[in-house]
């Protein structure tokens, strides 16, 4: 121990029951970063009996953190919960032993899914609604997904080997439903979509942190699989970290907050803290971006610009009253050509994708941005420009003015704890190398291994959470063996 204070506990609960499924392997391991990947997969290795202890250089959530504007409360980051499958499937994993598990987040449908998507061809509702002049050809797009639904919740939590009978089934029907296409811009263009839901479709490519002509081709299918299910839980996105938090605090997982890694020396499953204090564990996961974590070994990994996915700003403001808008808004940008462009050269777009959640006096805007650490607060002329368009698309002209406070979140803010630039997604891989099927980097070395939005092409919460289950059964197969 160094003269430096000790890393600040949140979690000192007592293990309250001794889980049927800790074997005569418990170790201690120790979790680096103090995210939703971090978290969940603390949990899920407490149940197996492992002393688990986390490192989180702020405060724990990561990017789901609660900030308070205006006197108003607001949960940052994600604010869409797909694939609610996959958190059922973590409840499962963690009430193995027979406990049971009742579903702590109480998800309730969005009101009007993915929303409105305001493309330069019209307005288009994603699920488009029956008597919509879309319906049709919504519902023939639809159809091309019918074969892959039964099998995501596999491609999302079964480790990708093709000696599984299981993942083999499920990558045969990925390849199916993407007809051999590599992006998810050539599969819209075979479609031969309506030009309004073909760029709405385009649109979700985004969730991979891409332009369509660089994302897979299972993003063409996102809004076909999630947007009769999205959801939220009932008081709020926070309280999935709440959840995350206290499933870790009853199997024993210690959190420390404000205790960064300055260094890791894998071969000895030993990190040091910023202070100079050092910590051994017979194991450690990251779930750090893996360039952060490579700098952390003495390594260097190149990140270009053109080879990171997007970064953001994300705007909370507290309205004086609701605001007259829907749940969901989504603005794509006029042309996604232009905005792949501006996001590879690292330059701000003329129009940019824009999400708007509105929840009574709460309003929340998104617009993606270059990840080149930016600090984009509201009164820069771009962040103004693209709220401008969005609020004269949505017919509520000058209503950010009307706010009681707004915050802002800029990708210099995201890069501090994550991929340089802020990249949300971490690293861009290409195409070929994205979705379920890409052998995944989750074991470094023996005593090392990985987590986390950077492991899993477009890691947002269903890949971080099939991801952490993942690597828990992964582990579970070593774990015996470490010595
Ligand atoms: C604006 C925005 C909107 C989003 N919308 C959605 C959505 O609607 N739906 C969805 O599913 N996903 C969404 N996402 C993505 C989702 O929020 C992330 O994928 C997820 O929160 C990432 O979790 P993580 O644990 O992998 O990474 P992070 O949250 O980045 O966690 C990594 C943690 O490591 C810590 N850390 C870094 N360096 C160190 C160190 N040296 N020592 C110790 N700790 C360290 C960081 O402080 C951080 O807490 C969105 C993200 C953003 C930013």
């Amino acid at each position: 121990m160094s003269g430096q204070q000790p890393a600040a506990s949140v979690q000192h609960k007592p293990r309250l029951f001794h889980s049927s499924l800790t074997t005569d392997h418990s170790r201690s391991i120790g979790i680096l970063g103090g995210g939703l990947a971090g978290l969940a997969l603390a949990a899920l290795l407490g149940e197996r009996g492992h002393v688990v202890t986390v490192y989180e250089r702020d405060r724990a959530g990561g990017k789901l953190r609660r900030v308070v504007v205006g006197g108003l409360s607001f949960d940052t980051g994600p604010s869409l919960f797909t694939f609610p499958g996959v958190w059922r499937a973590f409840l499962a994993r963690l009430s193995e032993a027979g406990l049971g598990e009742a579903d702590p987040l109480d998800l309730r449908p969005l009101p009007g899914g993915l929303g409105v998507h305001h493309t330069p061809f019209g307005a288009v509702p994603l699920p488009v609604p029956e008597g919509h002049p879309l319906h049709a050809a919504w519902a023939a797009y639809g159809a091309a997904a019918d074969v892959l639904a039964p099998h995501l919740g596999t491609l999302l939590t079964t480790p990708p080997r093709l000696t599984d009978p299981a993942f083999r089934r499920a990558s045969a029907a990925l390849f199916r439903a993407t007809g051999g296409h590599l992006t998810a811009e050539g599969w819209v263009r075979a479609r031969r979509l309506p030009p309004a839901l073909a760029h709405a479709v385009r649109t979700h490519a985004l969730n991979a942190g891409l332009a369509p002509s660089d994302a897979p081709a299972l993003y063409a299918l996102i809004p076909a699989l999630v947007a009769g299910s999205v959801a939220r839980p009932a008081r709020g996105m926070g309280q999935l970290l709440d959840t995350l938090l206290a499933l870790g605090a009853a199997r024993g997982v210690q959190v420390h907050e404000e205790a960064r890694v300055v260094r890791v020396d894998a071969a000895a499953a030993r990190l040091t803290l910023n202070g100079g204090e050092v910590r051994r564990h017979d194991l450690l996961v990251s779930a750090l971006d893996p360039v952060r974590l490579a700098a952390l070994r003495g390594q260097v990994v190149p990140s270009p610009v053109a080879r990171r996915t997007v970064s953001g700003v994300a705007l909370y403001a507290a309205l004086p009253a609701p605001a007259p808008l829907p749940a969901t808004s989504v603005l794509p940008p006029a042309d996604f050509g232009t905005f792949r462009a501006a996001m590879r050269a690292g330059a701000l777009p003329p129009d940019t994708l824009a999400l708007v959640h509105a929840d009574g006096p709460r309003l929340a805007v998104l617009l993606t941005a270059p990840p080149t650490a930016l600090d984009l607060g509201p009164a820069h002329p771009w962040v103004r420009a693209q709220v401008e368009r969005v609020e004269r698309t949505l017919g509520v002209p000058g209503l950010l003015a009307t706010a009681r406070d707004v915050t802002a979140l800029s990708p210099r803010h995201y890069a501090a704890g994550g991929h340089p630039g802020g990249a949300i997604y971490g690293a861009a891989l290409p195409a070929w190398r994205g979705g379920p099927l890409h052998p995944q980097p989750y074991r470094l070395h023996p005593r090392l291994w990985q987590v986390g939005t950077g492991v899993h092409p477009g890691g947002g919460i269903p890949a971080i959470l099939g991801g952490a289950l993942m690597v828990d059964t992964l582990l579970g197969e070593v774990l015996g063996r470490l010595r």
